[in-house]
């Protein structure tokens, strides 16, 4: 049986692409040539800010005087459990040596990139968690430099639990501004700022494409579109549970992408009922975003069996993967393409989001299909190396002679020549 859709995506996030390359691509020539002023004058048009931009001691401490003792526990136990996935991320990549030939010796060594520059988005939620996920991962990469930058709000600055979570987590400099402006503060060194050598973080499509446009001057963790998410639940799941997983996910904008594939016809159309019941009970906003998002963006997908349903879900390479199906194991071992994996009822992608220990900054976008998300990783550099003795550097010498002269690079030829007619004067190499 092929896929049949039960509800069909009038649109994708790439529907309607506008001219937010050429805005964006205006506003960092601008601040590149204008500096700090410029970068004010952007902060005070788009959030109306005209605050202290490189947060003090003080401003540090006051906005955590505000935090209350609660919230404080939650961000530094979700704290704890990034930072002891992240090490235990970190324990996976290894120095090395090893003797290719006899007499060669090469190896691989790790080296944390200099300066990261961490966005936090604020514009619509307070995303507390992309502090805790960005600095802590930074900070165990062992990077030096360590600067968070989130948008102020009108009059208030920085929300005081994102200051809070990027101090603890070990940001070295907080910094209330936002949008291209932020990254661009980064990434220039403007306001005494660190010239950030990788750009990490989420953010709105002007954050997405200032970082799009920058990569190569500086890394970036990876090109981020609207958050989408994927559920393969089969006749054991809970349809109210895989309705709220939907909707929980469809908050986080209008343009954010739910599926749910499943070879189960009566759970699809539970399903679809609550869906929208769920969504008309959400506070105004969020369900305002949800119910675009479901509307616009969303696809029902059923499929003859698991198999099919797996080879759907890797089509898609979501962002976010949950499975609520049996046999667990069959589906971690089947699946191939996405970001985060949440296999069974008992975890959600939010879990993921906020508290587990997973990093939640993840390949949108199909992005899934080539690379993993945040991880200690994308903040080091893996870098080699390699010594010889005379008579391990003589076969490599010889060959790389060849070589180069089959390539025409008769200067590369000459760099082995000189060394065997040093180390081998006796030997005739013509
Ligand atoms: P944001 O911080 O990304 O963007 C706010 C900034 O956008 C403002 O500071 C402003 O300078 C700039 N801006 C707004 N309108 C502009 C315009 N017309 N021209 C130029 N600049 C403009 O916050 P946001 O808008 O709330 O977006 C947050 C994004 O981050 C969402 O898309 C959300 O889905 C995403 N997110 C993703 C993850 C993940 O891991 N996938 C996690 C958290 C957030």
């Amino acid at each position: 049986m092929a896929r049949e859709y039960l509800k069909k995506a009038d649109l994708t996030p790439a529907s309607g692409a506008s001219d937010v390359s050429a805005i964006v691509q205006g506003i960092l020539d601008d601040i590149e040539a204008g500096g700090d002023a410029k970068a004010l004058e952007y902060a005070a048009k788009f959030d109306r800010y005209e605050g202290n931009v490189v947060l003090t001691e003080a401003e540090i401490a006051a906005a955590a005087a505000q935090v209350p003792e609660k919230v404080k526990k939650d961000i530094q136990f979700s704290h704890a459990n990034v930072k002891r996935f992240a090490e235990a991320q970190k324990a996976t990549i290894e120095d090395f040596e090893t003797e290719v030939i006899p007499g060669l010796i090469a190896g691989q060594k790790t080296i944390p990139v200099e300066a990261a520059g961490c966005y936090v988005p604020g514009g619509r939620y307070s995303h507390i968690a992309s502090a805790i996920m960005t600095v802590t991962t930074a900070k165990v990469a062992g990077c030096a430099n360590i600067v968070a930058c989130s948008p102020p709000r009108p009059g208030v600055g920085v929300a005081p639990a994102i200051i809070y979570a990027a101090h603890l987590c070990g940001a070295d400099k907080i910094v209330a501004m936002g949008g291209v402006q932020g990254v661009a503060a980064m990434t220039f060194g403007l306001f005494g700022l660190p010239k950030a050598n990788i750009l990490v973080g989420p953010g709105n499509q002007f954050v997405a494409e200032a970082k799009r446009i920058l990569f190569g001057r500086v890394g970036i963790d990876m090109f981020a579109g609207p958050t989408d998410s994927l559920i393969l639940a089969d006749k054991t799941a809970d349809p109210e549970i895989v309705a709220a997983d939907l909707v929980g996910q469809a908050e986080h904008g209008y343009n954010s992408p739910v599926w749910l594939v499943t070879d189960d016809r009566a759970l699809a159309e539970t399903v679809m009922k609550r869906v929208p019941e769920l969504i008309a009970d959400l506070p105004e906003l969020n369900g305002d975003n949800a119910a675009k998002a479901w509307r616009d963006y969303a696809e029902v997908i059923l499929c003859a069996d698991r198999e099919e349903m797996a080879a759907t879900s890797d089509d898609y390479a979501p962002e976010h993967l949950t499975v609520q199906a049996e046999d667990l194991d069959w589906w971690l071992d089947r699946l191939t393409c996405y970001g985060s994996l949440f296999l069974g009822e008992e975890t959600t992608v939010a879990f993921g989001d906020k508290a587990s220990g997973t990093n939640h900054v993840l390949p949108t976008s199909r992005a899934a299909t080539y690379t993993g998300g945040l991880s200690v990783h994308k903040y080091m550099k893996i870098v080699t190396w390699q010594r010889a003795t005379r008579d391990g550097a003589r076969p490599i010498a010889e060959a790389t002679a060849r070589i180069s002269r089959l390539e025409g690079m008769e200067g590369h030829a000459r760099t082995a020549d000189i060394r065997l007619r040093k180390y081998f004067p006796e030997v005739n190499f013509d």
